[in-house]
């Protein structure tokens, strides 16, 4: 399959559309009003639709158009900070009641592909690696909290030899192999979880902006009227933009980019990764990639803290990155790039909350948010319902805005991320 020029990424250039009714004009009334369709609002949306619930979305965009149908597509094990890092960040019981999320996060995409018959590329496989032989101390430490901790004793440990035949790559000197975990096409799989919810009497509307929410009355202002709902879920992620101020300040949006090559003859994709696994690195600023169904490596990696995501300029710094990993494919034709915002908060762990008597909103999936933006979207579905027991589990974990100020956030958190960046060094 040859990309269409016009296309801008390789996600978008391999999924067909559906078309979505446009949102009346005027004063619109439903149960629940949810802004934001990628992972987590579509999600809300299908939850509910399916018990009954009268939903309407509307993204400012095309569904699955932000981080969504943008990403590495990799379901990793877990949360963000590591099982390691979650023990530092919670007492036992709530770190396992939060790892147990992220266990029912990978089965929910099972179980949803299997029961809406969504072709998105799933496949098995994901593979954490060192890339310095004094981190196989923290692999081990990750392997001992999973065993010992929370259950798991699928996860296998990789030497340096093992994770060389697994990668093809020598920057690896070993890690951790989770063959539950593994990978998809993100935006096919949004969009066949939003086929899914239409189907099942969501109203799901494209290109409609919401410029205000009133959480105490439930009103979402758009450009169009506006939705009166009981309830109103604020499903964003990074491009909140003054929607919800109360919440602002405990994530960041951060820019990353991801690039695909052109298809890669068959007998270099069995030679670089033959258990087509995905792979990510230890590094604070990472690279992650696996190959597409159709044989493109896909790479991501790199990171702005000023927020930008125009992807062309990125392709010079993922191809140093790709020939670092595979010095074979420093010269390999580039098929697509482009960015995307991560929404990140101060101890890398989903921010979900309420404001006001209505609204409720997630948002912080810190990069790893493929899965478990399925459950939280599940949860809040939930608890809208009147039971919260799931959602309390991540809304009572404590968050911190990020230090500085409207003004003064961004230059610091660069300046803190550009001191790890270094540490990546050493
Ligand atoms: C480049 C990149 C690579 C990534 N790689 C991985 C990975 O490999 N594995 C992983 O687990 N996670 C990854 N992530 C993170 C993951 O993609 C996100 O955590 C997840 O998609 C978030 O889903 P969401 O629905 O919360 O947000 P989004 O998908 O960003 O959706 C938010 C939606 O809200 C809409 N919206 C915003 N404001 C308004 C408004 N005012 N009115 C109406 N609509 C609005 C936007 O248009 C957007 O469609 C990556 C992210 C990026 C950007």
């Amino acid at each position: 399959m040859s990309i269409p020029p016009e296309a801008w990424s390789y996600y978008e250039a391999t999924v067909r559309r559906p078309a979505f009714a446009d949102l009346p004009d005027g004063d619109v009334q439903a149960d629940v009003c949810i802004v934001g369709g990628g992972l987590t609002g579509v999600s809300v949306a299908l939850e509910l639709a399916e018990q009954g619930v009268d939903v309407r979305l509307i993204d400012a965009g095309r569904i699955g158009g932000g981080a969504s149908g943008r990403n590495g597509g990799q379901i990793n094990t877990g949360l963000a900070p590591g099982v390691t890092g979650l023990l530092e960040l919670c007492d036992r019981e709530t770190a396992r009641a939060l790892f147990d999320l992220s266990e029912q996060a990978i089965r929910l995409i099972d179980a949803r592909v299997a029961q809406y018959r969504i072709d998105c590329d799933l496949a098995r496989g994901f593979f954490f690696g060192a890339t310095k032989p004094s981190r196989m101390k923290h692999m081990v430490a990750e392997q001992d909290a999973l065993r010992d901790v929370f259950g798991i004793d699928r996860v296998h440990m990789l030497d340096r030899a093992e994770a060389i035949d697994l990668t093809g790559s020598d920057r690896f000197h070993g890690g951790l192999l989770d063959p539950s975990a593994g990978h998809l096409h993100s935006l096919k799989y949004c969009l066949g979880l939003a086929r899914a919810a239409t189907a099942a009497g969501a109203h799901l509307h494209e290109n409609v902006t919401a410029t205000a929410v009133d959480a105490e009355r439930g009103i979402v202002t758009t450009g169009q009227g506006t939705i009166r709902a009981e309830h109103v879920v604020v499903a964003a992620n990074a491009y909140l933009d003054g929607l919800l101020p109360a919440v602002e300040p405990r994530a960041l949006g951060v820019g990353t980019w991801v690039m695909t090559t052109e298809p890669l003859p068959m007998e270099v994709r069995e030679r670089l990764l033959p258990g087509n696994e995905c792979v990510c690195d230890d590094n604070n600023v990472l690279d992650y990639f696996r190959f597409t169904a159709d044989n493109r490596l896909l790479f991501g990696g790199g990171v702005s803290y000023l927020g930008r995501e125009d992807g062309p300029q990125a392709a010079g710094l993922l191809r140093r990155r790709i020939a670092a990993t595979y010095p074979e494919l420093s010269d390999v034709p580039v098929g697509e790039v482009w960015g995307g915002k991560v929404s990140i908060t101060m101890n890398r762990l989903p921010d979900l909350g309420r404001v006001g008597r209505r609204v409720w909103y997630a948002q912080g999936f810190s990069g790893q948010g493929v899965a478990i933006t399925g459950i939280a979207g599940k949860l809040i579905a939930e608890a809208i319902r009147g039971d919260d027991r799931g959602f309390r589990i991540m809304a009572d974990v404590a968050h911190r805005d990020f230090p500085g100020g409207p003004m003064l956030r961004r230059s610091l958190v660069t300046l803190g991320r550009l001191w790890y960046r270094l540490l990546d060094h050493f």
